[in-house]
């Protein structure tokens, strides 16, 4: 059974897509998207050695070699353009990492229509990646799983307007402010905080004074909300 975080990752992509899933390390979601005729191909890009030979093992014990293609590679370089790859699901790495790998081959994105992202931290490049890049946000859901809190981003082609709140928290969940939503906050607050007493006592140099800066507006803008 697949984890709430990535069934939730799943019920995303679109039925009859064809897609690369980046990072898949045991590719249990490729094999679940083949298995309950969501995807049509798939392809799972793995660039270390063990995962990659994790999803081999799973894909072929699945039956699934027909349809999943495990590839040992970097990122997008997983990817070839006669794939005609449109879904791109990147899940379980931190917001900075997924945008490095959406940033190092972009040609590859040019016959990609959604990308479905799972940033385990640092949603908010991934936001700011998608202002950037003329992607605007379709949907997007916190979750918890585990004493974790988890973010999935939906992308789609698109222009869209985001505040700096919004690029923080997430337009949607900012709107919905779910009980999982005010946990996440709620305790980045308190973290701030407690960084923020801890510099207090710290010899001011003008490092500490554009952190402390930093932070204040943070909570100003998150306890503003
Ligand atoms: N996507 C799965 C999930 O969400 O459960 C696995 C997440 S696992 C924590 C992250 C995986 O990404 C690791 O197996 C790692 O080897 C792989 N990875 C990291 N950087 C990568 C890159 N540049 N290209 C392909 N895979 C990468």
């Amino acid at each position: 059974k697949l984890s709430k975080r990535l069934e939730t990752v799943a019920s995303f992509v679109p039925t009859g897509a064809i897609i690369a899933d980046i990072g898949s390390d045991h590719a249990y979601l490729p094999c679940y998207l083949i298995n309950k005729k969501i995807a049509k191909k798939a392809i799972a890009g793995e660039v270390v050695k063990g995962p990659f030979e994790s999803a081999v093992r799973q894909v072929r014990e699945a039956g699934l070699m027909h349809k999943i293609s495990v590839r040992l590679a970097d990122g997008l370089d997983a990817i070839d353009e006669s794939d005609k790859v449109d879904t791109i699901t990147i899940a379980g790495m931190g917001g900075p990492l997924i945008v490095s790998i959406l940033d190092k081959k972009p040609a590859v994105l040019q016959n990609v229509t959604r990308l479905i992202l799972q940033p385990n931290i640092h949603a908010k490049v991934i936001r700011q990646w998608g202002l950037d890049n003329g992607w605007a946000i379709l949907d997007e859901v916190i979750l918890e799983e585990d004493e974790k809190i988890y973010e999935v981003i939906v992308l789609q082609r698109g222009e869209m307007t985001l505040t700096e709140e919004e690029i923080l928290l997430g337009k949607y969940l900012l709107n919905e402010k779910s009980e999982t939503f005010i946990k996440k906050w709620t305790k980045e607050v308190e973290n701030w905080k407690r960084v923020l007493e801890s510099i207090e006592q710290a010899e001011s140099s003008s490092s500490i004074i554009a952190k402390r800066g930093e932070l204040l507006h943070l909570i100003a803008l998150v306890e503003g909300i």
